[in-house]
């Protein structure tokens, strides 16, 4: 699953190239879209919320997409080759001068005007940690509220909280030095602040640069993380081995320091 800073930096060069932009032909394997009429619509603007990518249009629908671990967005001159198979295009977005194309998204609906805005799945979202708006109480509380779940788990559920993915996860937790197999009913309301503030933090920072290179630690390029991908190995702080564990239904891999993160 794509981390949130890559979706916002997708959404904001989809924004660049289709904001204002009239619409001069919409192709789509979904039906609902492909005969939606889209065509002669100009696009309003393109957002990120949370993992989710939000397209408007003039007349107030929204093109929603969730790429999950395989969809992408890419984003085309005409007559340019597509770098992934063209079965795989879910929707194009020809704006004459461009081609938008949205592969292999498991999400891909189109909203009615009238029920954008109070749409059930989009609307039970936890706030989006990148933002400069942003509700901490919000966060802080929705996640507080997964009692059950484990850290590892809660920190990446949507509707707790927006833009969390498997490598923040690993190293927030680290760098709030919190195991994330503990249940959330184990964190204090200050651990779950910490986590809020530092996740965003990280976001905040890796969205800023602008690039594909994501980094949480010092910067070296070689070796950008803390903890992910690095079972088996030292940790960075201790010198003990690192692990990892899959957590959830979905099982995911969480990477930590059994000895720096023994709280709480
Ligand atoms: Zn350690």
């Amino acid at each position: 699953m794509p981390e949130g800073d890559t979706l916002h930096r997708t959404a904001h060069t989809l924004n660049r190239v289709l904001a204002k932009q009239r619409l001069v032909r919409v192709q789509s394997s979904v039906p609902a879209i492909a005969h939606a009429e889209l065509a002669g619509h100009l696009v309003e603007e393109v957002t990120a919320l949370g993992k989710n990518l939000l397209i408007r249009f003039d007349d107030g629908r929204v093109l929603h997409t969730h790429l999950k671990m395989r969809g992408s967005w890419h984003v085309y001159r005409p007559g340019e080759r597509f770098q992934r198979p063209e079965h795989q295009a879910r929707v194009v977005l020809d704006v004459g001068d461009a081609l938008a194309v949205c592969f292999a998204a498991p999400t891909v609906r189109l909203l009615a005007a009238h029920s954008a805005n109070s749409d059930e799945y989009l609307n039970g979202l936890g706030p989006d940690l990148i933002p400069d708006e942003f509700d901490e109480h919000k966060a802080v509380t929705g996640l507080l509220a997964l009692g059950q779940l484990s850290i590892g788990e809660a920190v990446m559920t949507q509707t707790a909280l927006s833009g969390i993915g498997n490598i923040y996860k690993s190293e927030t937790l680290f760098l709030c030095q919190i195991n994330p197999l503990s249940l959330v009913t184990a964190l204090s309301v200050d651990q779950a602040q910490g986590i809020v503030r530092k996740a965003r933090a990280l976001l905040r920072l890796n969205t800023h640069t602008m690039s594909n290179r994501r980094t949480t630690t010092t910067g070296k390029s070689d070796s950008p993380y803390w903890v992910y991908k690095r079972s088996g190995k030292a940790c960075r702080v201790c010198g003990h081995v690192l692990r990892m564990q899959r957590q959830g239904a979905l099982h995911r891999s969480t990477y930590f320091c059994p000895t720096c993160q023994s709280s709480p």
